[in-house]
């Protein structure tokens, strides 16, 4: 590897490490979806990557330059943007876009999960990036990460793209809460997604 950059960022979510929530659940057999997401939906965005999903965040398109960056790299758009769905290109099918009806991310989520199937896929992206993260062993992340993580922390992952070593601690356990609140890794929610 080469050397990432000594820095601390907030912890990724990493499967098995998780006792109420599991990754890829062997029927999902599906390939997470290609986000778009406006100007207001930065926060979402990083959810999403936590979850699997190519997600773009655009903070700066209007909505016409988002219609033709959705069509052009196959992404559905998701906007809080009540208009958008009127536009011509939503009409005639040449981009789907979905509604953000909520303004709180665990209503948010809990939208996207009924409606959109949103589950959790086999390996979270950077939250940061949106690049895919790759699995290290502690003996290849040791001198990148401080003491009491090497200590007391198993699973690390790497963002290529960021240059980080990132990990799961107990930031997680709050995630994990917000994600278990908006109804994931809740079977009995009988939309036959975990
Ligand atoms: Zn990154």
């Amino acid at each position: 590897m080469t050397g990432p950059a000594r820095s601390y960022p907030a912890p990724h979510y990493r499967a098995a490490d998780s006792a109420v929530l599991e990754r890829g659940a062997p029927e999902a057999a599906s390939a997470p979806p290609r986000l778009l997401l406006d100007q207001t939906l930065g926060r979402l965005a990083r959810w999403l990557r936590l979850l699997g999903c190519d997600t773009v965040w655009d903070r700066s398109a209007g909505p016409a330059e988002l219609l033709a960056r959705a069509q052009r790299e196959d992404r559905v758009l998701l906007t809080r943007d009540t208009l958008l769905g009127e536009r011509r290109e939503v009409r005639r099918g040449l981009v789907r876009t979905v509604l953000v009806r909520d303004d709180l991310l665990v209503d948010q989520l809990r939208q996207l999960r009924i409606e959109e199937g949103l589950h959790l896929w086999g390996e979270p992206r950077c939250m940061v990036c949106n690049s895919p993260l790759e699995p290290r062993t502690l003996q290849e992340v040791r001198e990148w990460v401080p003491p009491y993580v090497a200590q007391t922390q198993t699973r690390f992952t790497y963002c290529p793209s960021c240059n980080r070593v990132t990990w799961q601690a107990t930031h997680w356990k709050r995630m994990e809460r917000r994600l278990v609140e908006a109804g994931f890794g809740d079977e009995e929610d009988g939309s036959g997604r975990r």
